[in-house]
Protein backbone atom coordinates (compact mmCIF):
# COMPACT_ATOMS: atom_id res chain seq x y z
CA UNK A 1 0.00 0.00 0.00
CA UNK A 2 1.36 3.55 -1.17
CA UNK A 3 1.74 5.34 2.25
CA UNK A 4 -0.15 8.78 2.57
CA UNK A 5 0.23 12.21 0.16
CA UNK A 6 1.65 14.37 1.16
CA UNK A 7 -1.00 16.79 2.52
CA UNK A 8 -1.79 14.00 4.62
CA UNK A 9 -4.85 12.33 2.62
CA UNK A 10 -5.40 8.58 1.55
CA UNK A 11 -6.96 10.41 -1.81
CA UNK A 12 -8.21 6.80 -3.05
CA UNK A 13 -8.38 3.34 -1.45
CA UNK A 14 -10.76 0.37 -2.28
CA UNK A 15 -8.88 -2.44 0.11
CA UNK A 16 -12.90 -3.17 1.93
CA UNK A 17 -15.25 -4.18 -0.24
CA UNK A 18 -17.99 -4.01 1.74
CA UNK A 19 -17.00 -0.65 2.77
CA UNK A 20 -16.64 0.83 -0.30
CA UNK A 21 -20.34 -0.65 -1.10
CA UNK A 22 -21.79 0.95 1.50
CA UNK A 23 -19.33 4.77 2.31
CA UNK A 24 -20.31 8.03 0.55
CA UNK A 25 -16.29 8.94 0.57
CA UNK A 26 -13.29 8.39 2.19
CA UNK A 27 -13.13 10.83 5.36
CA UNK A 28 -9.89 12.45 5.56
CA UNK A 29 -8.44 13.65 9.14
CA UNK A 30 -9.05 16.95 9.41
CA UNK A 31 -6.79 19.87 11.29
CA UNK A 32 -3.04 20.81 10.34
CA UNK A 33 -0.03 18.47 9.93
CA UNK A 34 1.74 20.61 11.91
CA UNK A 35 -0.78 19.83 15.20
CA UNK A 36 1.00 18.93 17.89
CA UNK A 37 -2.15 16.50 19.48
CA UNK A 38 -3.91 14.22 17.54
CA UNK A 39 -6.80 12.28 17.98
CA UNK A 40 -7.60 9.44 16.85
CA UNK A 41 -11.06 8.04 16.59
CA UNK A 42 -12.76 4.58 15.64
CA UNK A 43 -14.34 5.46 12.09
CA UNK A 44 -16.48 7.54 10.95
CA UNK A 45 -20.52 7.58 11.63
CA UNK A 46 -23.52 8.80 9.49
CA UNK A 47 -22.92 12.46 9.77
CA UNK A 48 -19.28 12.30 9.59
CA UNK A 49 -19.55 10.13 6.36
CA UNK A 50 -22.15 12.51 4.87
CA UNK A 51 -20.22 15.81 5.40
CA UNK A 52 -16.67 14.61 5.09
CA UNK A 53 -14.84 15.37 8.41
CA UNK A 54 -13.84 13.54 11.23
CA UNK A 55 -16.22 14.18 14.60
CA UNK A 56 -18.46 16.52 13.16
CA UNK A 57 -21.85 14.28 14.79
CA UNK A 58 -22.82 14.31 18.29
CA UNK A 59 -19.80 13.24 19.31
CA UNK A 60 -18.01 15.65 17.96
CA UNK A 61 -19.80 18.30 19.80
CA UNK A 62 -18.81 16.63 23.01
CA UNK A 63 -14.95 16.87 21.47
CA UNK A 64 -15.24 20.67 20.82
CA UNK A 65 -17.07 21.31 23.88
CA UNK A 66 -14.32 19.62 25.47
CA UNK A 67 -11.37 21.44 23.31
CA UNK A 68 -13.03 24.54 23.89
CA UNK A 69 -12.96 24.14 27.78
CA UNK A 70 -9.65 23.28 27.69
CA UNK A 71 -8.36 26.37 25.40
CA UNK A 72 -7.85 24.17 22.12
CA UNK A 73 -9.23 25.31 18.87
CA UNK A 74 -10.65 22.58 17.07
CA UNK A 75 -8.75 23.59 14.20
CA UNK A 76 -5.26 23.55 16.05
CA UNK A 77 -5.54 19.90 16.59
CA UNK A 78 -5.34 16.78 14.14
CA UNK A 79 -8.13 14.87 13.94
CA UNK A 80 -8.29 11.41 12.49
CA UNK A 81 -9.75 7.60 12.61
CA UNK A 82 -8.29 3.92 12.54
CA UNK A 83 -10.33 3.49 10.12
CA UNK A 84 -11.65 5.89 7.37
CA UNK A 85 -14.71 4.65 6.08
CA UNK A 86 -17.95 4.78 7.57
CA UNK A 87 -18.74 0.68 8.57
CA UNK A 88 -22.28 -0.04 7.88
CA UNK A 89 -24.98 0.40 10.76
CA UNK A 90 -22.63 1.62 12.55
CA UNK A 91 -21.03 -1.68 13.28
CA UNK A 92 -17.60 -1.66 14.76
CA UNK A 93 -14.83 -2.11 12.25
CA UNK A 94 -13.92 -5.47 11.52
CA UNK A 95 -10.38 -6.89 12.05
CA UNK A 96 -9.79 -7.06 8.61
CA UNK A 97 -10.85 -3.31 7.70
CA UNK A 98 -8.65 -2.23 11.00
CA UNK A 99 -6.04 -3.71 9.54
CA UNK A 100 -6.22 -2.35 5.82
CA UNK A 101 -6.34 0.77 7.33
CA UNK A 102 -3.67 0.60 9.88
CA UNK A 103 -1.09 1.64 7.45
CA UNK A 104 -2.60 4.94 6.31
CA UNK A 105 -2.56 5.87 10.57
CA UNK A 106 1.19 4.69 10.73
CA UNK A 107 1.84 7.36 8.30
CA UNK A 108 -0.15 9.74 9.75
CA UNK A 109 1.63 9.50 13.05
CA UNK A 110 5.09 9.60 11.59
CA UNK A 111 4.27 12.77 8.77
CA UNK A 112 2.61 14.92 12.10
CA UNK A 113 4.85 13.53 14.35
CA UNK A 114 2.43 15.00 17.34
CA UNK A 115 3.63 15.67 20.97
CA UNK A 116 0.91 13.32 22.29
CA UNK A 117 -1.45 11.06 20.28
CA UNK A 118 -5.00 10.47 22.02
CA UNK A 119 -6.95 7.64 21.53
CA UNK A 120 -10.86 8.48 21.75
CA UNK A 121 -12.44 5.02 22.73
CA UNK A 122 -11.44 1.02 22.88
CA UNK A 123 -10.85 0.54 19.44
CA UNK A 124 -8.33 3.36 18.80
CA UNK A 125 -6.45 2.37 22.24
CA UNK A 126 -6.22 -1.21 21.07
CA UNK A 127 -4.92 -0.17 17.37
CA UNK A 128 -2.34 2.28 18.89
CA UNK A 129 -1.33 0.29 22.03
CA UNK A 130 -2.07 -3.39 20.54
CA UNK A 131 -3.47 -4.38 23.81
CA UNK A 132 -7.27 -4.46 24.90
CA UNK A 133 -7.64 -1.64 27.76
CA UNK A 134 -10.38 -1.02 30.09
CA UNK A 135 -10.83 3.13 28.70
CA UNK A 136 -12.79 4.14 31.16
CA UNK A 137 -10.76 2.85 33.70
CA UNK A 138 -7.54 4.27 31.99
CA UNK A 139 -8.71 7.66 30.76
CA UNK A 140 -6.38 9.72 31.66
CA UNK A 141 -3.47 7.72 32.08
CA UNK A 142 -0.42 7.47 29.64
CA UNK A 143 1.88 4.82 27.78
CA UNK A 144 4.52 4.87 25.72
CA UNK A 145 4.58 3.21 21.67
CA UNK A 146 6.86 3.47 18.89
CA UNK A 147 5.72 4.29 15.78
CA UNK A 148 8.35 4.42 12.54
CA UNK A 149 11.00 4.10 15.07
CA UNK A 150 10.20 7.11 17.10
CA UNK A 151 8.34 7.06 20.52
CA UNK A 152 5.60 9.11 21.39
CA UNK A 153 2.95 9.39 24.70
CA UNK A 154 -0.17 7.89 24.67
CA UNK A 155 -2.94 9.72 26.17
CA UNK A 156 -5.73 6.95 26.88
CA UNK A 157 -9.11 8.57 26.68
CA UNK A 158 -12.39 7.17 26.43
CA UNK A 159 -14.68 7.67 23.44
CA UNK A 160 -16.81 10.74 23.97
CA UNK A 161 -20.02 8.80 22.88
CA UNK A 162 -19.49 6.65 26.49
CA UNK A 163 -20.52 10.18 27.69
CA UNK A 164 -23.48 10.61 26.06
CA UNK A 165 -24.82 6.97 27.39
CA UNK A 166 -23.34 7.83 30.90
CA UNK A 167 -22.84 11.86 31.75
CA UNK A 168 -21.22 11.09 34.94
CA UNK A 169 -18.20 10.31 32.70
CA UNK A 170 -18.02 13.78 31.66
CA UNK A 171 -15.84 15.63 33.97
CA UNK A 172 -13.43 12.52 33.41
CA UNK A 173 -13.18 13.14 30.03
CA UNK A 174 -13.11 16.87 29.95
CA UNK A 175 -10.04 16.63 32.21
CA UNK A 176 -8.36 13.68 29.84
CA UNK A 177 -8.84 17.02 27.01
CA UNK A 178 -7.86 19.41 29.58
CA UNK A 179 -4.03 16.74 30.11
CA UNK A 180 -4.31 16.61 26.42
CA UNK A 181 -3.80 20.27 25.90
CA UNK A 182 -1.15 20.36 28.68
CA UNK A 183 1.18 17.73 27.52
CA UNK A 184 0.28 18.86 23.25
N1 LIG B 1 -16.85 8.47 16.12
C1 LIG B 1 -15.59 8.20 15.72
O1 LIG B 1 -14.94 7.34 16.30
N2 LIG B 1 -15.10 8.90 14.70
C2 LIG B 1 -15.77 9.86 14.08
O2 LIG B 1 -15.23 10.46 13.16
C3 LIG B 1 -17.07 10.13 14.53
C4 LIG B 1 -17.60 9.43 15.53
Amino acid sequence: MRPLHADGTVGSCERCPRLVASRSRIVEASGPLSASILFVGEAPGATEDAEGRPFCGRSGAILDAALAAAGLQRDAVRITNCVRCRPPENRDPRVAERANCAPYLTAEIALVEPAVIVPLGRIATMALLEEAVQVTAATGTTEQVTVAGQRYPVLICMHPAATLYDRSLRPRFDAAIATAARLG
